[in-house]
């Protein structure tokens, strides 16, 4: 069995961090008083910036935060359990080099230090449907619904991993952690 997998709040729990920052980033350095408002849907909107400070907070801060998101509960027992069963891990990001030096690098240093298996790594992805027709994948697990939407399209079977924005989502077989994975690739796929 082939199972693709994003990284960012699905492998690791990246936003947690980008708030994390961006409420120090506020208070060192713009001089603010950190998060504004914790519910608001948009970024900028929550920390009360204007649309422009995004893009200066992520160029002085995105390195840092995704060499550093932390890894999510029961990710590396899960995955690595799954990689030793005989499935195939792709991992499929859509990090870009926008604010990054080198995506793919910072992607496999993380992978590696957090002890992670895998079999092949795609970043600066567009959709990710090209990535999984390509890799074969039978199950492709994303916090993102455009992702998910898009694989699942291609007949791709998919899984929504729970994210704090997706709670609406209905379309897609939802998984909060990664037990759940694993229970899932177990009853369908018998892995
Ligand atoms: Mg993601």
């Amino acid at each position: 069995m082939i199972i693709g997998i994003d990284m960012d709040d699905t492998i690791c729990s990246t936003n947690e961090l980008i708030i994390e920052e961006a409420d120090k980033y506020d208070k060192e350095v713009l001089g603010g008083s950190g998060v504004k408002d914790i519910n608001a849907y948009e970024f900028t909107e929550m920390m009360g910036w204007p649309k422009e400070m995004k893009g200066q907070f992520f160029a002085d801060r995105l390195e840092y935060i995704m060499s550093h998101s932390p890894i999510k509960d029961g990710a590396r027992e899960v995955i690595n359990r799954l990689h030793d069963n005989g499935c195939k891990i792709i991992i499929i990001s859509f990090r870009k080099d926008k604010y990054l030096k080198d995506p793919y690098k910072l992607t496999i240093d993380w992978l590696k230090e957090n002890d992670i298996k895998y079999d092949k790594v795609y970043v600066n992805t567009g959709t990710k449907e090209d990535e999984c027709i390509e890799n074969n994948v039978n199950l492709f697990i994303d916090d993102k619904e455009s992702h998910c939407e898009d694989v699942n399209r291609v007949g791709i079977d998919v899984l929504l991993f729970t994210n704090a924005y997706n709670h609406d989502e209905k379309r897609f077989k939802r998984v909060d952690n990664w037990y759940q994975v694993e229970e899932y690739v177990k009853e369908k796929y018998n892995g």
